[in-house]
């Protein structure tokens, strides 16, 4: 049959395109019912027993129908369900097992099929993309749908790693998780805050527009984490740094929540292996709070680039924008900061030899002395650049600000709104993707020893 007209279109001089996409389709045909015999066979060998408890359940129904949407189209399964007496639920054994979750149509694979496409295509053009890439018709509700579903389940993992934070047994449950090794290793921590837009009356946009009103939206503050062994930090050929293994966390949930998050993340990163610990970031004071709270026996560092700032900002405003006395002025101090042993203390005195000396200072350029002679007495313990080359760490947080540039890609794309509980859904859904724990969703995706 599919060779015939397989014969027909060759004769009509078709292209290989077409060719592909007629097997493709005819194959789908062919392998629907071996999937759903397949199904069937594993809901028939289910033994009647409670997932969570493994105890026997009260069997309530037997052979009930459930239809599901696969790769190769609609298929029909029977199973059976039974009640728990100890956990007091009812539960379909076999839905347990084949991994299909309740009241989701969707496959596995087509769940993440549809993960994927909503997390790297901007909303509108996801099932096309998805018609183009696999033959599958979902709409775009659809695909929505259940990448959010997806993505609620990341954000319960996610929360569960959190909670063992809490006890010791769950330290180091998360702890071994690590693959640390037995050498001695550094483990650096970057972290920053960035934006997200978001609109706030999700559902009403059609009505809105309509009637001419505007469609409000928001930016909010999206807190991000990068974790990652300075060992694992290599250089491309033309001498671009790049990392080969490392954690992310995002979250929307405030300061607290990246404390948290962070910590599970390092935690299973090799935080308690670590023979030192580097936390680098700007300036920021809610990221050093943060740090010490967290991770006391780290060394902190001031992003270098953020701290030049700092010193082109006095330059500029005592020798006027760019000119050659503010280049000379700026330049002698950065080289201060990068290779003398207390630079940050001899900039401070430069600064403080300035306000005092210099008669003429307008009102503002002694606010900006002072505000700077703050930040460089603030942080001058965390600019140990000197040393960190020496050790060949990261001076500046480079990890940090591509890890943000990925995330803004994602998830700050034109016409890219989530709903309010969605944002943090879909932050998860991507983190758990990058973080390498995909399988933990799809268990197919496992590799194989
Ligand atoms: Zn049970």
């Amino acid at each position: 049959m599919l060779r015939e007209k397989v014969e027909a279109a060759a004769m009509n001089g078709s292209d290989m395109g077409a060719l592909e996409k007629l097997i493709e389709q005819s194959v789908k045909e062919l392998a629907r019912p071996i999937l759903r015999y397949g199904s069937q066979l594993v809901a028939d060998q289910q033994e009647m027993r409670c997932p969570e408890c493994k105890s026997e359940l009260l069997v309530e129904e037997h052979q009930r129908k459930r239809t599901v949407n696969t790769v190769f189209g609609e298929i029909e399964i029977k199973r059976s369900y039974g009640r728990c007496k100890r956990c007091d639920k009812r539960f379909y054994p076999a839905d347990h097992t084949l991994g299909l979750q309740v009241h989701a149509p969707a496959s596995p694979r087509v769940q993440e099929i549809s993960s994927l496409a909503v997390l790297r295509t901007p909303a509108g053009r996801a099932p096309e993309d998805v018609r183009r890439m696999t033959g599958l018709d979902i709409p775009a509700s659809t695909l929505h749908r259940e990448a959010r579903r997806q993505g609620e389940r990341a954000l319960r993992l996610r929360d569960a790693d959190v909670a063992l934070t809490d006890t010791l047994k769950g330290v180091k449950k998360l702890s071994k998780r690590s693959q640390a090794p037995e050498r001695p290793f550094t483990l650096v921590i970057e972290i920053d805050a960035w934006h997200i837009r978001e609109r706030d009356c999700w559902g009403e946009t059609e009505e809105r527009r309509k009637n001419g009103q505007e469609i409000p939206s928001r930016w909010h503050w999206v807190y991000t984490g990068t974790v990652f062994r300075l060992d694992q930090r290599g250089e491309t050929a033309s001498g671009r740094a790049f990392i080969t293994e490392r954690g992310y966390v995002a979250t929307r949930q405030g300061v607290e929540a990246l404390e948290k998050q962070l910590y599970a993340e390092a935690l299973q990163r090799g935080l308690c292996q670590a023979k030192s610990v580097l936390v680098l970031a700007d300036g920021a004071i809610w990221i050093w709070n943060l740090a010490e709270n967290r991770f006391k026996q780290a060394t902190h560092r001031v992003d270098l680039w953020h701290a030049t700032q700092h010193i082109w900002t006095v330059a500029n405003d005592l020798y006027g924008n760019d000119t050659p006395e503010a280049r000379q002025w700026a330049q002698e101090r950065i080289l201060w900061l990068k290779r003398r042993k207390d630079g940050a203390l001899d900039v401070i005195t430069s600064l403080h030899e300035i306000r005092d000396s210099l008669d003429d200072l307008t009102s503002q350029q002694q606010e900006t002395l002072d505000g700077e002679i703050g930040y460089f007495d603030r942080h001058k313990d965390r600019m140990d650049y000197k040393n960190g080359k020496t050790l060949d760490q990261p001076l500046g947080s480079g990890a940090m600000e591509s890890t943000c540039a990925q995330y803004q890609c994602r998830f700050k794309r034109t016409g890219q709104f989530w709903s309010l509980d969605g944002d943090e859904a879909f932050l998860a859904l991507q983190t758990l993707h990058w973080n390498g724990r995909w399988h933990l969703l799809f268990p197919h995706d496992r590799k194989k020893e």
